[in-house]
């Protein structure tokens, strides 16, 4: 128990029991055991703090991209099952608005200990279901879990609820009340993480509906946040189609806040549903980055790791760096040492260890993928590595070649539209102000890269791109920095305290 004006009752941890429903694959009969408990929570919907029976009907197929088959069932809900979710978080929201931050930070660290240990169910689940090969869907995709919340945490002990502002008058941060919260496939555990956290730490309700094609490992996180004890009502989770529950989400008259991670096309569709009831949308959307090579870098090692990163996760990420825009005086150079970076990329089995790549996450976005690289053929760009069609031997699964474009034109559509594969374009630039013209022409503005050997220029080109982050030589991305876009990437940051205040009102008191 906590102490304080409103008293949760914290269930006892069994440490060192893992209720694993996707075992460790180091056991000898995976995805057996407690395999049951998961097949059935995922068929249901988590309201009002129990796995109840949907009302809806409509059955979708959950399905492996490496294999092609059928792995499971979600049901897709429609606005009766929104509607009680709502109700929930709305009941809920009167109590645990009114928790303080002790009992917050309380409950956090209990979600930390149990998301702990589940984080190899995790793994494995989006493994199973998107295709993230499993060592990377360890280290990076279920990791996220624990580095957003561990940053969040840290960022909400800072996070000054009360304060005395210069002018004598008292700021007070609050809970904006109940969110809807909208996650895609491709990070699937990091999005959602990076939503339902800050909702939870700042002591607002939420209703997750995370993507159709990426359910298991949302099940799992809503396991997660059961046992970990938080109150009836304050996370609900509804699985279901965009137009349908994510339509009548944003619509709700009871929700006051849209949270959206996906494309622009969905995202602009957020916004239009929430503005009769004039709701705050934060939006986090597509890119489509430029990675800028001066000359004066180690290109080696740069390009090497730039055109790795551009395929990592089997590039279906929003911020990966796409456009390869390089100084005309190394640009032979440049080609020559990509074309061996990707000649050097394996792709295969996604439950193998290793840094090779999987599959792309469904039949939809292999055909999407397969038709721009045929584009950009038509388009008359030079296909340097890859092309259409599968990898030698990877006849079953949704696997594409690594693909790079050279001498790319600003005008075609492989160089403007994100493609969400692994393919990379190239382009030259002559001086500095092209490159910024040229990095900037782009409606996006996630992600930016430069690679170049004079901290100064770093400095000087960084201040003049239009993105949320700018990763100079290399710079990883850490857990708590604010993460958004400018222009049609989005608004709104995630992650530390930006990311809190998204979810928070503020309010003044005037004491006479
Ligand atoms: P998507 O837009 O198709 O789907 C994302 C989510 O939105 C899903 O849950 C989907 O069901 C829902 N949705 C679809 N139409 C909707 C509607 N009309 N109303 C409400 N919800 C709707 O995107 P995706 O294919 O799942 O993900 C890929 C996209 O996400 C890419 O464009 C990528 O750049 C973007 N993305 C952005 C970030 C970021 O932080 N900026 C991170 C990851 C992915």
């Amino acid at each position: 128990m906590i102490s304080g004006n409103i008293v949760f009752d914290l269930p006892e941890l069994e440490t060192g029991s893992s209720p694993t429903f996707f075992c460790s694959i180091l056991d000898s009969d995976p995805l057996n055991r407690n395999r049951i408990s998961i097949m059935d929570n995922l068929s249901k919907f988590y309201i009002d703090g129990a796995w109840v029976t949907p009302q809806s009907e409509q059955r979708f197929p959950v399905l492996n991209p490496a294999t092609e088959e059928r792995v499971g069932e979600i049901i897709l809900g429609n606005s009766d099952d929104v509607n009680l979710a709502v109700a929930a978080a709305n009941r809920a929201f009167e109590t645990y608005s009114r928790s303080s931050k002790q009992q917050r930070l309380a409950l956090l660290d209990r979600l930390l200990e149990v998301t702990k240990s589940r984080l190899e169910d995790l793994a494995q689940a989006m493994t199973l279901e998107m295709g993230a090969p499993i060592s990377m869907s360890r280290d990076a995709q279920a990791d996220a879990a624990v580095g957003h919340l561990v940053a969040y945490i840290e960022a909400l002990k800072t996070q000054q609820e009360r304060s005395l502002l210069a002018n004598g008058d008292t700021q007070l941060y609050e809970p904006i009340g109940v969110c809807g919260l909208i996650t895609p496939w491709n990070w699937p555990v990091n999005q959602v993480s990076l939503k339902v956290v800050p909702a939870l730490a700042t002591g607002c309700t939420c209703i997750l509906k995370p993507s159709e094609h990426t359910p298991i490992s949302a099940t799992i996180y809503a396991e997660i946040i059961d046992e970990a004890g938080y109150p009836a009502g304050v996370f609900n989770m509804v699985h279901g189609y965009g137009p349908t529950v994510g339509a009548a989400m944003s619509r709700h008259p009871d929700i006051q806040m849209m949270s959206f991670t996906g494309s622009t096309r969905a995202g602009t569709a957020v916004s239009k549903d929430a503005a009769d009831t004039v709701k705050r949308v934060t939006l986090e959307l597509g890119g489509k980055s430029p990675n800028l090579v001066f000359a004066d870098c180690d290109l080696e090692e740069r390009i090497t790791s730039s055109v790795q990163e551009c395929f990592y996760n089997t590039g279906q990420s929003c911020d990966a760096p796409t456009r390869m825009l390089v100084e005309r005086s190394c640009y032979e150079e440049v080609l020559e040492i990509a074309q061996r970076a990707a000649m050097a990329q394996k792709v295969g089995d996604p439950t193998q260890e290793g840094d090779h790549l999987g599959p792309l996450f469904d039949q939809i976005q292999f055909d999407r993928v397969q038709n721009l690289i045929q584009v950009g053929i038509d388009e008359g760009a030079r296909v340097l590595v890859g092309g259409v069609g599968k990898p030698e031997g990877l006849d079953t699964g949704w696997f594409v070649k690594p693909t790079i474009f050279a001498d790319v034109t600003e005008s075609m559509r492989v160089t403007r539209e994100e493609i969400f594969g692994p393919v990379l374009v190239i382009m030259p630039f002559e001086d500095e102000a092209e490159a910024i013209a040229m990095a900037n022409d782009t409606p996006y503005g996630l992600g930016a890269y430069l690679q170049t050997g004079d901290s100064e220029r770093g400095e000087r080109v960084a201040a003049q791109l239009k993105a949320g982050a700018v990763h100079i030589n290399g710079g990883g991305f850490g857990y708590g920095s604010p993460f958004g876009g400018y222009k049609q990437s989005g608004n709104g940051r995630e992650g530390g305290l930006q990311g809190l205040e998204d979810y928070q009102e503020i309010k003044t008191l005037h004491f006479g």
